[in-house]
């Protein structure tokens, strides 16, 4: 049972904890009626903001919250996040040894652990613990993968049934972004929670924004996109493990450092990819869908699709990667019938062929849309938006209407002269009047229609090709060679004068990386990538992301960056009263910012007023405290203390610096920096020394060598 003024404590404790003033919507309600010791059944988008649905409750239980997770590769990242937070957790699964494992078993019996993460094949380790007594509460994420029905299904999350049985008293809270009804009874059946009450949040992400272009000459338009989204972390899903690599060495052949990532690579190379862009060693990822899964990266800035998705399930769940921080996110698609070709020939002779096809034309639709996208998506799962939502290419550029009755006709007229055998390409060509080989040898050149058309771009060509499919006056044969063909409709407007409506292509106009860094002078965007305050933080977080060997978004989000550029707090309890910083971290990591900010801002620290915080570290040494004890005294990381201690030494205080390092490894520092070529980072460092020798000591021996 929680504590009895729980209720009073719950916005505290996400303050305290996690650094926010508001619980998301539903999730007060949610985290409640679990502390309440009921069941619940938790459906919510990608990035809705799930997790602190248990982990607020964890805290306020007295006991043990089991979470079952069926990602290895994301529970050490979950829980340096709560450790970061200052919350006691720890994850329980077959990477670890079984001193390792005995000693989580001690750390649960002794009560020194609010959360425990564990792979649902490793629950039988548990069995010791695995009561009333110990456990509080039990989350099971990812709940959709015991479904048979749902895309992720886990054989292991079938047993899951047990766990209701042993501890019938305590709640289970289960979560999934996946929403669809089968799945969602699946997951109460089976887990014996037939009571849970459900709840299902919307599923509108308003900061994704979303836009759809033609991909006529994509690859120069994802350089240019990515060009002018430097310093941003973003994703490129491609449809085969080809595209990736030929996507990521074109990126890289136009200055765009970027990596690809498919299921050709191996497990550890797959690894690696996915590790340098959580810790944002690598902003651009070339991949297929595998990638993602099991990222939960907040500060991904932008998702593209190079080719299109088989279904919108999938595209949705891959966008909502992006954005998870809430700040504005770009989902960019890129639309080729290419694709939906291609996309066509792998789902025939499936077993479940129509549904799949079914699923692809909505795809379609959605890309050929003229309405507000976020409506159509949104309808698709069953959510009504009412109003357009204003953040989406057709709500920001709608189309402009006009009478496109002779273009029509001039269309169709052209598949009709063609005998309706010719795919779009050639119609183009006849329209357009070109003179290639295949034009000349069927004799085309000589047809009524060829060159009526050479006063409008191939590209917007296309674009009316598209609109007279989507009303109806021509469609695709794809079992003849995807051959454009007439329709019922076609016959009113080539014999009867009927009108047709079109719209105008819209042109994107990709400006210049130059313009570009004009612009965002006088008119700041989200987020700014020039010697600002936000990149010095940014700068900052990344150096202790290293030091510490967690990803940079787990010590503070892009949001809470941006905050604190724009509040610049001076001293730790302002700085608590930026989203995001909860007391843990503000006493973790404040110091180090509030310095940089002071620093960035050229008010020198104050320094009769105030003595520099290394200063204030050097009394304390000098006074023979040890480190761990001006740790405590100053609740100051020792990374920070020993960074003092080097700035110190390097400063000519007095510091005995073979208190910290031995001759020893002051030589083998110098050494590494004979063979260590071009790179001064302390990464490369600890790189050499096979991550055996600590940060602080290379970084101390170095300001030893470097006197
Ligand atoms: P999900 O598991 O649903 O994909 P997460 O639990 O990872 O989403 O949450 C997404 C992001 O939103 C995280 O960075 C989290 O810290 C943040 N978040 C969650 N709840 C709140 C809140 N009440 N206020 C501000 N940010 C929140
Ligand atoms: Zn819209």
């Amino acid at each position: 049972m929680p504590l009895p003024d729980y209720k009073k404590q719950l916005l505290p404790t996400l303050k305290k904890h996690f650094g926010y003033d508001q619980f998301r919507a539903q999730q007060q309600e949610i985290i409640e009626y679990v502390l309440e010791g009921n069941d619940a059944l938790v459906i919510m988008p990608t990035g809705g903001g799930k997790s602190m649905c248990f982990q607020v409750p964890a805290l306020l239980f007295e006991g043990l919250t089991l979470v079952v997770s069926p990602l290895i590769a994301l529970m050490k990242d979950q829980v340096d996040g709560l450790k970061a937070n200052g919350i006691q957790a720890n994850f329980y699964n077959s990477s670890q040894s079984a001193e390792e494992q005995h000693a989580i078993l001690e750390q649960v019996i002794n009560a020194q652990l609010k959360l425990l993460y564990v792979a649902p094949e490793s629950l039988a380790g548990l069995s010791n613990i695995l009561n009333e007594r110990y456990v509080s509460c039990i989350a099971i994420d990812e709940a959709h993968c015991i479904s048979s029905w749902g895309h992720d299904f886990r054989p292991s999350y079938q047993q899951l049934g047990f766990l209701k049985k042993s501890l019938p008293n305590i709640p289970i809270i289960a979560l999934t972004a996946t929403a669809d009804k089968a799945t969602r009874q699946d997951i109460l059946d089976q887990l014996k929670i037939p009571n849970a009450q459900q709840f299902i949040s919307s599923f509108d992400r308003q900061n994704i924004s979303l836009e759809v272009r033609s991909g006529t000459e994509k690859v120069k338009q994802i350089i240019s996109f990515v060009k002018k989204h430097a310093n941003e972390s973003g994703i490129i899903y491609c449809l085969s493990r080809k595209n990736t690599e030929e996507l990521a060495k074109k990126l890289n052949s136009n200055g765009v450092p970027a990596t690809a990532y498919h299921a050709g690579l191996s497990f550890n190379e797959r690894s690696k990819v996915q590790e340098d862009f959580v810790y944002d060693h690598t902003q651009v990822v070339c991949a297929t869908v595998a990638f993602g899964m099991g990222i939960d990266k907040s500060n991904v800035r932008w998702v593209i699709h190079h080719n299109m998705p088989k279904n919108i399930e999938g595209y949705y769940q891959e966008i909502g990667r992006g954005g998870r921080d809430g700040l504005p996110a770009h989902a960019l698609l890129f639309h080729s019938y290419a694709d939906v070709i291609q996309l066509r020939r792998f789902a025939s002779g499936a077993s479940n062929e129509e549904v799949q096809i079914a699923k692809l034309e909505r795809m379609k639709q959605f890309s050929e849309a003229t309405t507000c996208r976020r409506k159509i998506l949104l309808s698709y799962f069953g959510e009504l938006l009412e109003e357009n939502c204003g953040n989406c290419d057709v709500c920001k550029n709608p189309p402009q209407i006009f009478d496109g009755t002779i273009i029509a006709q001039k269309i169709l007229s052209a598949v009709y002269r063609l005998k309706e055998k010719e795919a779009i390409g050639t119609i183009l060509d006849v329209l357009r009047g070109s003179q290639n080989v295949n034009i000349l040898e069927k004799g085309y050149n000589n047809l009524k229609t060829f060159g009526i058309g050479k006063d409008i771009a191939w590209k917007d060509w296309q674009h009316f090709i598209i609109q007279l499919m989507n009303q109806g006056y021509c469609e695709i044969a794809f079992h003849k060679n995807n051959a454009l063909q007439l329709t019922e409709f076609s016959k009113n407007v080539l014999f009867k004068g009927a009108k047709v409506s079109l719209t105008r292509p819209v042109h994107i106009a990709e400006p210049k990386v130059k313009e570009k860094v004009k612009r965002t002078k006088t008119k700041r965007k989200s987020i700014p990538t020039n010697d600002t305050l936000f990149e010095r933080l940014r700068q900052l977080r990344y150096k202790i992301s290293k030091e510490e060997n967690i990803p940079a978004y787990l010590i503070f989000s892009d949001k809470t960056l941006i905050e604190m550029e724009r509040d610049r707090p001076m001293s730790i309890m302002d700085l608590m009263d930026v989203s995001g910083v909860g007391q843990h971290k503000a006493e973790t990591y404040g110091d180090e910012f509030i310095e940089e900010i002071m620093k960035f801002l050229g008010s020198k620290p104050k320094k009769e007023k105030k003595r520099s915080t290394h200063l204030i570290t050097y009394d304390l040494y000098k006074k023979g405290l040890s480190i761990e004890e001006i740790c405590m005294q100053r609740k100051l990381r020792d990374t920070t203390i020993y960074s003092h201690i080097a700035k110190l030494h390097s400063d000519g205080k007095d510091i005995n610096i073979y208190d910290f390092v031995s001759k020893r490894e002051v030589e083998d520092v110098k050494k590494a920096k004979q063979n260590i070529e071009g790179s001064t980072s302390l990464k490369a460092y600890y790189d050499y020394f096979d991550e055996q020798l600590d940060y602080f000591k290379i970084r101390l021996a170095l300001s030893v060598i470097d006197k």
